[in-house]
């Protein structure tokens, strides 16, 4: 270990390894597979990259994607490590030069995209080199459980048969149980020892709010005080994230867009802009983020709910990588519940499959529901359990809760009272009496609950069926995609044997 601590300092000029790095590198150096788990910006890289240089041979990274890879060895190569890629981006001369370099004993690591690691030319090229190691990056990629399945990665099981004999570590920075297990069985490394690293990222301030009437007025608010600072703002459409910049442009603030469907250079061109500028806010889709190593990102903003804890905990991960005081701020509305549940509703994914998407969301929509400690939730949900965080919005400033009981039983009748076949907000008119055609046509307005409610305002309406959506009493019809139904747990609070408490005023 004396000479990886050597390393540490004269190659990357760092005193002191951080949390398990150093235990990490000791048993892939002594030739044993590893799990990873650490948060991002938790120094993963050094635990393969050391362990490159320390073994005989050159280390293989598998590595998901072109830019990311590219600009990780961009920066070995200003450390004097002998570093290359091979992928997409380079025509045949240049990668038979990285070929030659890696048969000739010059590299110490290679990155390879998996389309082309699972080329037959590409493993033969390796079984005639001799390699130090497998690290497979992002490896949740492997995973249908995961957010972020990338078929190409499946084909990575071989490196196992292939190369018994060299050591593989897997490294992710999202990874819930079910889909660790399942990196486990399809990487064959079931008997991988286990590091991960706390993902508590303790300088970062949690706050979510509902969505009121005008989103953007709520958005504007927070930028206002934070003029002048890097931020990221995330929409889930294209259109919203080009309607949002515009509009943030025409409010005086530098935003730029980044989203799928702007062309290559133009997206390449923005992203250069926030790294290399200050100030700048970048409105953009999850398409957004990967690789972006920008250590003065001061808050990440979502307009829209995500889709699962993962998402959202990576995508606000990139604020505040430099230990400095940070915000993660999320707006959500029962329209994003609602339209969240319909994409997967009518997805082509396998049933079970859309029970999980179902499940991931509904942890989404408690963590947003909750009126306790959000970073409990959050660290709850990654299996590391904490106590209250007091940098979180429900720390700081204590929701008040009121019983809502009387009102949810008269929502979940009314829900029942439709037949269980339509949406939040046909329900919620029958419950002001708003008469309508529709209305008539399908006899609601002659329901003895019609009207029922109309002494709150339609905004406590909507707050209070997410509220029982997030608890679970109402979930999604799955054979009428949009609509609702109650969940067997409403019984209790129907009959009277439990209540409801909900958020005395949805903060602002
Ligand atoms: P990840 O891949 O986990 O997101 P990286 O490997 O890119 O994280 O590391 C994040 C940042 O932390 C990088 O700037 C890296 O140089 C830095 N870093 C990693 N390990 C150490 C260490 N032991 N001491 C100081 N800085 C470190
Ligand atoms: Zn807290």
């Amino acid at each position: 270990m004396d000479q990886a601590q050597e390393l540490l300092q004269r190659v990357f000029g760092y005193p002191e390894f951080r949390g398990p790095q150093a235990e990490i590198i000791a048993h892939l150096v002594a030739g044993r597979d590893a799990m990873v788990l650490m948060p991002t910006g938790g120094g993963k890289s050094l635990c393969y990259q050391i362990p490159a240089l320390l073994r005989p041979g050159c280390g293989v990274v598998i590595s998901p994607l072109i830019a990311l890879m590219q600009d990780q060895v961009a920066a070995l190569c200003e450390l004097d490590v002998r570093a290359a890629f091979l992928n997409s981006a380079l025509d045949a001369a240049a990668a038979a030069a990285v070929e030659a370099r890696l048969l000739a004993g010059q590299l110490d690591l290679l990155y390879i995209a998996p389309e082309r690691l699972n080329t037959a030319r590409c493993l033969e090229l390796l079984a005639r080199a001799r390699i130090a190691l497998f690290a497979i990056d992002e490896a949740h990629c492997v995973s249908q459980w995961g957010h972020d399945f990338r078929p190409d990665y499946l084909g990575l099981s071989v490196l196992h048969e292939r190369f018994p004999e060299v050591p593989r570590i897997a490294l992710t920075a999202t990874a819930d149980e079910i889909t660790r297990a399942d990196i486990r069985e399809r990487l064959q490394l079931q008997d991988a020892r286990l590091f991960s690293a706390s993902f508590d990222r303790p300088n970062i301030c949690y706050r979510i709010n509902a969505k009121g009437s005008k989103p953007s007025a709520q958005l504007l608010d927070f930028l206002a005080q934070r003029r002048g600072q890097a931020g990221i703002v995330y929409c889930l459409s294209r259109r919203s994230v080009d309607e949002t910049r515009i509009w943030l442009v025409q409010e005086g603030f530098p935003a730029l867009a980044y989203h799928a469907g702007m062309d290559t250079g133009a997206r390449a061109a923005n992203q250069t802009r926030f790294q290399s500028e200050d100030g700048i806010l970048m409105v953009a889709t999850i398409a957004f983020g990967m690789g972006i190593d920008k250590p003065d990102v001061r808050f990440v903003a979502h307009l829209d709910l995500p889709k699962s804890i993962e998402g959202y905990y990576q995508e606000t991960g990139r604020a505040g990588r430099d230990g400095l005081p940070a915000e993660a701020w999320l707006l959500y509305g029962i329209g994003d519940i609602m339209q969240q549940r319909r994409w997967i509703d009518e997805s082509e994914a396998s049933e079970a499959h859309q029970r999980l998407s179902r499940q991931k969301l509904d942890a989404l929509v408690e963590l947003c529901e909750t009126v306790d400690c959000r970073r409990q939730r959050l660290l709850g949900y990654f299996g590391e359990s904490i106590a209250p965080c007091g940098n979180c919005d429900n720390c700081l400033t204590p929701p008040a809760t009121v019983d809502a009981s009387e009102a949810a039983r008269l929502a979940l009748s009314a829900v029942y009272r439709t037949g269980q076949r339509f949406g939040v907000l046909h329900v919620i008119d029958v419950l002001l009496g708003k008469s309508s055609e529709r209305m008539s046509s399908f006899g609601h307005d002659r329901l003895a609950l019609f009207g029922k409610g109309r002494d709150q305002p339609q905004s406590f309406w909507r707050g209070l069926f997410r509220a029982l959506i997030g608890q679970g009493l109402l979930v999604a019809n799955p054979n009428l995609p949009g609509t609702l139904r109650l969940h067997e747990s409403a019984r209790e609070l129907l009959n009277g044997s439990s209540e409801l408490r909900v958020r005395a005023a949805q903060p602002r």
